[in-house]
C-alpha cells in the first residue's frame, strides 16, 4: 500500500481513533483481514464472521506488527473505530486508488473472469509492474483489499469484479473507478439468482456505464448481449472476438493435438501467431480480451502474442493438466462449472483425447434455476456427440439428468454411470483407468470434485 498515517486513514474513513499513542504512525501495508497475514506495517481489518470475530485477534495482530486495527468497536489496542468495516475499507480503497499513478482495468462476465484476469496480468506484467486480484477475490471485500495492495510503483491494477445482482458492479466501480472496462460474456452463471439473461446483462453492463469518456469499453463482439452494451458507455468501444467486425480478432483458430488453442492474432496495429499453453478453446476468447486490453495500453501484436503463448495458469483447478507416470492424463477443472464452461472443457477433452479413451467425470452445475434440467440434459448429450468414451455423473438428481441426456442421445446407454458421491467416483476410476486414458473432472464449486482429481493424480 502507499504509506498513510493513522490520522489520515481515520479521516478518510470517518472513524474514531482509540488507544492510539501516535496518530502520525504510518501504515505501510498490506491491509489484511486474516490475522495470519499480518506483517509489520499492516492494518488489520476486523470482520465479524459467522464463526470467528476478527476483533478477538486484535491483541495478537498488534503483537505481530500491525500498526492498528480497523474495527467496529474499541479493542484495547490501537484502533480506528467505524460503524461498518466493509464500508470503511471501500472508502480507503477509493482514496488510495485516486492517489495511485496506476491505470485501472476492471473485468466482469459470467465465465472466465479469473482466467482472463490472470492472462491480462501476465501480458501487462511484461510491460510494467502490475497488481491483480488474487484468485477470485472479486467482491466488496476482496476488491478493496486488492486495490490497497498496489504501491507507488504499480502501473496497472487489474481487478476482477463479480456481480450477484443489480447494482453490485456499479458499487465496485465506484470504489475503484476503472479506465478500461472489459465484459467477457453473459452466460447462465448465477442465473437462478438473477432471474434471466437480460438481468445479468443489465448488471454486468454497469461496468461500461461507469467508464469515463477517455476510457475504453472492451466488449465481446461474439456475444450479442455484450455487444449491445456499446450503447451504454461514454467511453470508446473496442470489440474483440472471432467475428469480422472485431477490432482485435482471431483467425485460423484451431486446437493443437494436445488440446491447446492456436490462432493468428489480429490487432489494429498488426498481427502475430499465438499457441497457448492453456487448454480449451474458450481461452481463445479470453486471450483476445486480454489482447484488446494490452493493445489499448500500448503493447504491440508481437509482444502480446508472445506473452499469451507463454502464459500459464495462476489459479488452481482450472484445466490443470497432470500426466501420470503410467500414461493417464488427469484434467482438473473442478474449480467451477456452468453450461458454457462444461461444453468448452468437453471439447478440450475430445481434442486431447484423440485416439485415446476419454472420461468425463461431471457433477452438477449449480444456480441454473428453471433451466437446470435442460442444461444438464444438453451437457450429457454433448458428451456423447463428442465421442467421450465414458461419462461418470457424480451426485444427486442433476447427475441423473446428465446421465439421462447421454442415454437419450443414443449411442451408448451402458457407457454412462451415475455414482452417488466423490468417493464412489474415485473407487470406480481407480479400478477402471488404463494407461493412455484422459480424465476430465468438472462440477460446480459446491460439489468439490477436486478431491476426485487429486486422488486420481496421487493414484498414478
Ligand atoms: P467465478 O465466478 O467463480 O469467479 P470466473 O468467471 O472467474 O468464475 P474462471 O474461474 O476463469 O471464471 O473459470 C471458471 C470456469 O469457466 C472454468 O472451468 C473455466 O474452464 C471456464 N471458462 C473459462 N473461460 C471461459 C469462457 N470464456 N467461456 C466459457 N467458459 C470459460
Ligand atoms: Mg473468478
Amino acid at each position: 500500500m502507499i504509506a498513510l498515517s493513522l490520522a489520515e486513514i481515520a479521516a478518510v474513513v470517518g472513524g474514531q481513533t482509540h488507544d492510539i499513542p501516535d496518530p502520525s504512525a504510518q501504515v505501510t501495508g498490506p491491509v489484511v483481514r486474516d490475522s495470519r497475514e499480518v506483517v509489520p506495517g499492516s492494518l488489520f481489518a476486523a470482520f465479524v464472521g459467522a464463526r470467528v470475530d476478527g476483533h478477538d485477534y486484535a491483541p495478537q495482530v498488534v503483537e505481530a506488527g500491525a500498526v492498528a486495527v480497523l474495527a467496529s468497536r474499541p479493542v484495547g489496542v490501537p484502533a480506528i473505530v467505524v460503524d461498518d468495516v466493509q464500508t470503511a475499507l471501500g472508502a480507503l480503497a477509493r482514496h488510495v486508488v485516486r492517489r495511485l499513478g496506476a491505470t485501472l482495468v476492471a473485468l466482469t462476465g459470467s465465465a472466465g473472469k479469473t482466467s482472463t484476469k490472470d492472462l491480462i496480468a501476465q501480458v501487462l506484467g511484461r510491460k510494467a509492474p502490475t497488481v491483480y486480484t488474487p484468485g477470485s477475490l472479486n467482491n466488496e471485500i476482496g476488491l478493496p483489499l486488492t486495490a490497497l495492495s498496489a504501491t507507488e510503483e504499480t502501473k496497472f491494477l487489474v481487478l476482477e469484479m463479480g456481480a450477484r445482482g443489480i447494482g453490485h458492479i456499479r458499487y465496485l466501480a465506484e470504489l475503484t473507478p476503472p479506465r478500461i472496462g472489459l465484459v467477457l460474456n453473459v452466460g447462465t452463471a448465477h442465473l437462478g439468482e438473477f432471474g434471466g439473461r437480460e438481468q445479468i446483462a443489465q448488471a454486468k453492463g454497469e461496468l461500461v456505464e461507469a467508464l469515463p469518456e477517455d476510457g475504453a469499453a472492451i466488449l465481446n463482439a461474439d456475444d450479442p448481449l455484450v455487444r449491445a452494451m456499446a450503447s451504454r458507455t461514454k467511453a470508446k468501444v473496442v470489440l474483440f472476438g472471432e467475428s469480422a467486425e472485431a477490432d482485435v480478432r482471431a483467425e485460423n483458430v484451431r486446437l493443437t493435438d494436445s488440446g491447446q488453442p492456436a490462432f493468428r492474432l489480429h490487432t489494429p496495429s498488426g498481427a502475430s501467431d499465438v499457441t497457448m499453453r492453456l487448454y480449451g478453446e474458450h481461452h481463445v476468447s479470453n486471450a483476445l480480451a486480454a489482447a484488446a486490453v494490452a493493445h489499448e495500453l500500448g503493447m504491440s501484436a508481437e509482444e502480446i502474442a508472445l506473452a499469451l503463448s507463454e502464459a500459464g495458469t495462476l489459479s488452481r483447478w482450472r484445466m490443470e493438466v497432470t500426466e501420470r507416470p503410467d500414461g493417464v492424463t488427469i484434467v482438473n477443472d473442478a474449480y467451477n462449472a456452468n453450461p458454457e464452461s462444461v461444453r468448452a472443457a468437453l471439447r478440450a477433452l475430445a481434442a486431447m483425447g484423440k485416439g485415446r479413451r476419454t472420461w468425463a467425470v461431471l457433477g452438477k452445475m449449480a444456480e441454473l434455476g428453471d433451466e437446470a434440467l435442460a442444461e444438464h440434459d444438453a451437457v450429457g448429450r454433448l458428451a456423447v456427440r463428442l465421442n467421450v468414451s465414458k461419462l461418470v455423473a457424480v451426485g444427486g438428481v442433476e447427475a441423473s439428468w446428465l446421465q439421462l441426456g447421454a442415454y437419450n442421445e443414443g449411442s451408448w446407454g451402458e457407457e454412462s454411470v451415475h455414482v452417488s458421491d466423490a468417493q464412489a467416483a474415485i473407487d470406480l476410476l481407480r479400478s477402471e483407468l488404463r494407461p493412455g486414458d484422459v480424465v476430465l473432472v468438472k462440477a460446480s464449486r459446491s460439489v468439490g470434485l477436486e478431491s476426485v482429481a487429486q486422488a486420481l493424480v496421487e493414484a498414478g
